[in-house]
């Protein structure tokens, strides 16, 4: 049989799905940035004045379930960021907000890995983040649990602890951007479609990770993600 592909196309990443044998495949990966108003300020900026944004990873950065993050070149300054992760089943444009939730399949814990020396350069330079987020390995995921299963969390503890020592703390009431805006914000400016994930931004107190690192968190009433540095 002639394949209609000059090679092998590559392979549908995908992220488990809690309580089910099948897998939940990703389209794109959307984040948001500066969604926490102690994030913005402990990274120079006034939250008052700038409004949350948004930039891409793509699917082939995943690492799901976590396990282990390899140290990634070109950096001597690699920052964790632990997020919601939320997980589109339809999508479409100009979602209105009110109709927002009935788009999400379910959530999950992610990692928005960042080399901030290569970020901090790009955002000096005028010039895109791409480097900064969107290196391999820089979106560690957990399972994805259904909204089933857990409804549409608005509050709950998100945290991450670094060699058992708590670094970043922050509860997902504390979110400048509400889940059903980012889908509605964001679906205005791309055609949202089933697959999408959306990281929604980390609370405050990131910071520079080393080989050898053991990373925990999660956000309380969805689930926890682990990961080594190595
Ligand atoms: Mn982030």
């Amino acid at each position: 049989m002639v394949s209609e592909y000059v090679f092998a196309p590559p392979p549908v990443a995908s992220l488990a799905v809690r309580g089910s044998e099948r897998r939940f495949p990703v389209h794109r990966i959307y984040c948001v940035g500066r969604n926490y108003a102690a994030h913005a300020i402990e990274m120079g900026h006034d939250p008052d004045r700038e409004a949350p944004f948004f930039f891409q990873k793509n699917p082939d950065t995943l690492v799901a379930d976590g396990g282990e993050f390899p140290y990634p070149d070109k950096s001597g300054d690699v920052h964790y960021e632990l997020e919601l992760v939320v997980a589109l089943a339809c999508g479409g444009k100009d979602i209105p907000q009110d109709r927002a939730l009935d788009c999400v399949y379910g959530y999950a814990v992610g990692l928005d890995m960042t080399r901030r020396d290569l970020q901090g350069e790009a955002k000096k330079m005028g010039r895109p983040w791409e480097v900064g987020k969107a290196f391999d390995h820089s979106a560690p995921c957990s399972a994805i649990v259904p909204a089933d299963v857990i409804g549409h969390p608005t509050s709950g503890r998100v945290w991450l602890e670094v060699n058992g020592e708590l670094r970043q703390e922050g509860d997902l009431n504390q979110m400048i951007w509400k889940v059903p805006e980012i889908i509605a914000y964001l679906s205005g400016l791309f055609t949202l479609a089933a697959g999408d994930l959306v990281f929604s931004g980390t609370p405050a107190g990131v910071g520079a990770t080393v080989r050898g690192d053991v990373l925990r968190g999660g956000v309380d009433g969805v689930g926890g993600i682990a990961l080594t540095v190595i």
